[in-house]
């Protein structure tokens, strides 16, 4: 029986999401068509539905539709209700499900860095991504934990949802940290993210969610030119595919193997 499934974004060309889900089918010998498709601002919603009325089996969520990929489903995990966004969907007993994998993903590959119990951690951005990873963050005990975003809206919503975390407007952000984040789409929109002089000083070690086909991420090189270790979210990626997998199929696949034949595939620059 050959599976469908698919991720959904607005953009979509640069995911690696079908290589990733491909490659683990292979792994466990199932038959899987992975597509990508580009989400309308206007239909999200009723190509969510079109998709699985459609013999979808799964429907992975990438930005800026993770908290209407929430909104949209009937149940949702604690790790998802928690986040108010969704990365990964799927059909039970006719109705949609919603799981966010993202924070999961993020902490399994931020642990091979560093240790994130005691850890100052800054991320910077508040969307979809970011709600996905604060909660599983702040489950390993950090000394504290900052969120700082270009706007104020998303941090008003934040800061009633989230007690326990402090938010701070980009322009306004101050302090010293051992680990920040970009949960920015800056990246993905080729555009600056202008940060503090002073956030650098300590040589942080710096985790960009972004991820790109070829070559290191402006994050990731802003960060190395001022001296700090700096890495990409091309593990996370992996990893939370990995999870959204699990739900999906039942089967755990060996995420190292695909993240090690991406990292070779990046440092020669090719495209898939
Ligand atoms: P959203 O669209 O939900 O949120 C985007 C965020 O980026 C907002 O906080 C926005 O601020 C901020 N932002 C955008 N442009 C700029 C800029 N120029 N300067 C400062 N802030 C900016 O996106 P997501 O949260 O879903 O995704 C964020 C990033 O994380 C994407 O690059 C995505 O690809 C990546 N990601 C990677 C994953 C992985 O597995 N590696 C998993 C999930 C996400 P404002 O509110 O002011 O607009």
């Amino acid at each position: 029986m050959l599976f469908r499934c698919a991720v959904i974004g607005k953009p979509i060309a640069h995911s690696w999401s079908p290589f990733i889900h491909q490659r683990f089918a292979e792994q466990v010998k199932l038959a899987l068509r992975y597509e990508k498709i580009l989400g309308s601002d206007l239909d999200f919603e009723q190509q969510v539905r079109a998709f699985f009325a459609h013999q979808g089996r799964g429907l992975n969520v990438t930005l800026p539709f993770k908290q209407r990929a929430f909104h949209l489903a009937a149940k949702a995990s604690a790790a998802c209700i928690k986040a108010g966004a969704a990365n990964t969907l799927w059909l039970e007993a006719g109705e949609l499900w919603a799981d966010n994998t993202d924070g999961l993903g993020l902490v399994r590959d931020l642990e091979r860095h560093l240790s994130l119990a005691e850890c100052r951690i800054l991320i910077l951005g508040a969307g979809g991504a970011a709600r996905g990873i604060i909660h599983p963050l702040l489950d390993c005990l950090p000394a504290c934990l900052v969120v700082a975003n270009r706007s104020r809206p998303p941090l008003t919503q934040l800061a009633a949802d989230i007690p326990s975390i402090q938010c701070v407007e980009l322009a306004e952000l101050s302090g010293e940290f051992d680990l920040i984040i970009n949960a920015t789409s800056a990246g993905v929109a080729a555009e600056p993210l202008v940060l503090p002089r002073q956030l650098m000083l300590n040589r942080p070690f710096c985790y960009d969610l972004t991820y790109q086909q070829q070559g290191a991420t402006p994050f990731v090189l802003y960060a190395q030119q001022h001296g700090a270790q700096a890495v990409d979210g091309l593990g996370m990626l992996v990893e939370q595919a990995a999870e959204s997998f699990v739900l999906w199929h039942g089967q755990r696949p060996e995420p190292l193997e695909v993240l090690a034949e991406l990292r070779r595939l990046q440092a020669k620059n090719c495209s898939i």
